[in-house]
């Protein structure tokens, strides 16, 4: 049980509950994010940025939207291999790779927590050595694949020795890795793992969501990084009571760039359950987008505001038709339905509480 300072007795033991009958994640907060959300409760009480990135608030369970679904990016259905759900594949020229569902502390926003928590209760778990084994023989008769995605579950959690197992075995492709260890965990970014990923010459992208989350002892792990040469990047999502307003995103996006992070994508939050406590609605996502577009220059304002869908990534321009809620994108000759927020949901945030240090 986590001490009822940091949440509320009732809502835990709810939140149980829901972990046990509905896949949802169980808190998982690693030491040192759970420093920076006390130093957050003792300014501001609890429900901050920091907080609600790990922590549940009531609304996560009593906020529902008219239409949302387990799993909106519909990943278990592009698994190309049979009875192998940790290959993803929705491009032809890459693919994404489960390599673990271990995280280093569980986001209350995950986009992947139904097939995260079905991966981690999961009797029938593949050693990374036979997960391994089965993508290189994928790879091997599919040669228009050039780049393998690690994701998870957060890859760095591994462990040096599996990923120079992996690293070494999968050479012949470039490989790309997602991570959230740099705010979770940045102890395991050691001089011998930045050295492995760097003779791999590995891409690393980073999921940082708001500028508090770069402390000090992060900027010099970022620094290190950045030092042994490997190129980093970053993309994150666009959350309500976390980062839902231009002023956050622009500090986020340029203290990044001090750090040589370059930017990609900003993601909109899917309509999965128990989500509608991070969306916002579709014209407000669009005036932030102005505001960060109109207000900064251009290598601010790269950053690409994108949604994953099942038919691929699709943006602003991809829209095709907007009746009532239903908004249409379209990609490749194919189409998908997006439901905005229904009214009275979408409350912003206050900007002293998303920036309560300033
Ligand atoms: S680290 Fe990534 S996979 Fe793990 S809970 Fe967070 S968003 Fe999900």
């Amino acid at each position: 049980m986590i001490d009822e300072k940091i949440i509320d007795k009732e809502l835990q033991e709810k939140y149980r509950q829901l972990v046990e009958m509905d896949n949802l994640l169980p808190i998982k907060i690693s030491d040192f994010y759970m420093k920076k959300i006390i130093e957050e409760i003792d300014t501001i009480g609890m429900g901050g940025p920091l907080y609600r990135s790990v922590i549940p608030i009531k609304d996560k369970i009593d906020l529902k939207t008219s239409v949302e679904t387990r799993d909106y990016v519909e990943e278990d259905k592009h698994n190309p291999v049979e009875n192998c759900d940790y290959i993803i594949q929705k491009y032809e020229n890459r693919l994404v790779f489960i390599i673990t569902d271990v995280c280093f502390a569980h986001c209350q926003y995950c986009f992947r927590t139904y097939n995260l928590s079905k991966f981690q209760q999961s009797n029938l778990k593949e050693t990374i050595k036979n997960k391994i084994s089965v993508l290189k023989m994928y790879l091997q008769s599919h040669s228009n694949i050039s780049e393998v995605i690690f994701s998870g579950g957060d890859p760095l959690s591994i462990g040096y020795e599996n990923m120079k197992f992996a690293l070494d075995e999968l050479q012949q492709w470039d490989i790309r890795i997602h991570t959230r260890a740099i705010v979770y965990e940045p102890s395991i970014f050691t001089e011998k793992m930045i050295d492995l990923l760097n003779k791999h010459n590995v891409r690393l992208v980073f999921h940082i969501n708001h500028p508090y989350e770069i402390d000090e002892v992060v900027e010099e792990k970022i620094n290190e990084i950045r030092r042994a040469g490997i190129r980093m990047y970053s993309q994150f999502p666009l959350l309500r009571g976390i980062n839902d307003n231009s002023k956050v995103l622009i500090k986020l996006l340029i203290k990044m760039d001090e750090l040589n992070i370059r930017p990609l994508s900003i993601f909109i939050p899917d309509p999965i359950s128990y989500g509608a406590v991070n969306r916002i609605s579709a014209s407000r996502i669009e005036k932030i987008m102005d505001e960060v577009n109109w207000n900064t220059p251009s290598w601010v304002n790269s950053a690409r505001f994108v949604m994953d869908t099942t038919i691929g990534k699709v943006r602003r321009e991809n829209i095709v038709k907007r009746e009532g809620k239903c908004i249409t994108f379209s990609r490749d000759g194919k189409t998908v339905e997006y439901y905005d927020l229904d009214d009275g949901i979408d409350v912003p945030s206050p900007i002293d509480k998303l920036l309560w240090k300033n």
